[in-house]
């Protein structure tokens, strides 16, 4: 990246944060938060901690960084390392991302690409780019089908919150990430103090891991009388798809318990759920690689993650693009850039392919 493009990017954040005081949503107890932003010019700043949202919102402002973070836990002195904190307890975070759903449409967008000659390919990702020898680099696209099925998975742990946990639907708060996924946090005090092993056994069982094997499923389900309850929690999600799909189905039972379980899990990111000591961007702060906002979800169903959280201007700027991916915001389609071209974007789209160096302003 060069430093025109540095500062086009710094001047567009800046733009975006003087203007984004309530859109920001910082907590409450915000003295007892943890805050980490990374800058511009790279590396993560933590164990940061402010005495008031004022504080916290004039330095988010003054340094206007490429990312902003902020803890789900509570300390007693959040400014300290890791081991002198005092954690206090922290809200269940659920993370959401397409690159972990199996989606057919990966092939078509998650690619390699080579930084010196702009090559690209399809995974597996060589080493050294097949053309010149220059580096490779991974690329993971998005598109509606990963970001419907990110909200498909979003939904179903909810589902999971409400129906199994006996979490108020108030309770939930849920997320776009600004790039590829959703966050769901719970503001239910009840987990507030489970330790890591707990949260990781609740992020297993949505994940459907910790079930027998199918085939034991498949043989209690044989032995059910053919009308009788369902149970509850995966015992009914299971036997409910199972009896109403049974009747005419041509597979096994084995292979229908197995789709009703993959048609029902929710893909979480067990590691994000079991850290209790992690930051996570600040709702209504930038994503570092997107430029669009981490923004709170009110409707799930009513949610357009390629158009709500989009708050970039629409100012034109030029770009030099080396390769780029097709992609889609606000209404409208961009790219593929396959070979180095000189192009026209409004800023909101510019800033995705610039935040990755893929491009520079000219
Ligand atoms: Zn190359
Ligand atoms: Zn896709």
């Amino acid at each position: 990246m060069n430093d025109k493009t540095l500062g086009f990017l710094r001047q567009v954040y800046r733009e975006y944060y003087f203007r984004a005081e309530d859109r920001i949503e910082l907590p409450d107890d915000v003295e007892s938060r943890e805050f980490g932003y990374i800058p511009f010019s790279g590396g993560m700043i933590r164990h940061l901690s402010f005495k008031s949202k004022g504080e916290a919102l004039a330095e988010i402002l003054k340094q206007s960084p490429s990312s902003v973070y902020c803890s789900n836990a509570r300390y007693e002195s959040p400014a300290r390392p890791i081991e002198e904190k005092g954690w206090l307890g922290a809200e269940l975070i659920f993370d959401i991302d397409a690159t972990d759903i199996p989606t057919p449409c990966k092939r078509g967008h998650d690619l390699w690409y080579c930084e010196k000659c702009h090559a690209s390919g399809r995974p597996p990702r060589p080493e050294k780019c097949t053309k010149c020898g220059g580096p490779s680099v991974e690329f993971h696209g998005t598109c509606e089908t990963c970001l419907g099925a990110a909200k498909e998975h979003a939904k179903r742990v909810a589902g999971f919150l409400t129906d199994d946990f006996g979490v108020e639907p108030g309770a939930i708060r849920v997320y776009f990430s600004g790039n590829r996924g959703y966050h769901l946090h719970v503001y239910d005090r009840r987990f507030d103090l489970l330790d890591q092993q707990a949260r990781g056994e609740i992020a297993e069982y949505m994940r459907g891991s910790s079930l027998p094997p199918n085939q034991t499923i498949a043989a209690t389900l044989r032995r059910r009388p053919a009308v009788g309850p369902q149970g509850a929690g995966w015992t009914r999600k299971v036997t409910g798809y199972v009896d109403e799909r049974r009747q005419g189905y041509g597979g096994t039972l084995q292979k229908l318990v197995s789709e009703a379980i993959s048609s029902q899990r929710a893909m979480v990111d067990s590691s994000v759920t079991t850290d209790i000591h992690r930051v996570f961007r600040l709702a209504g702060t930038l994503h570092g690689d997107t430029g669009m906002a981490k923004t709170r979800v009110e409707s799930i169903d009513r949610f357009d993650p390629q158009d709500d959280p989009v708050v970039l201007s629409s100012r034109p700027v030029t770009v030099s693009v080396g390769f780029f991916p097709r992609f889609r915001l606000r209404h409208q389609d961009f790219g593929p850039f396959e070979k180095p071209e000189t192009v026209e974007l409004p800023t909101f789209a510019a800033v995705s392919i610039l935040t990755r160096g893929l491009g520079d302003v000219v």
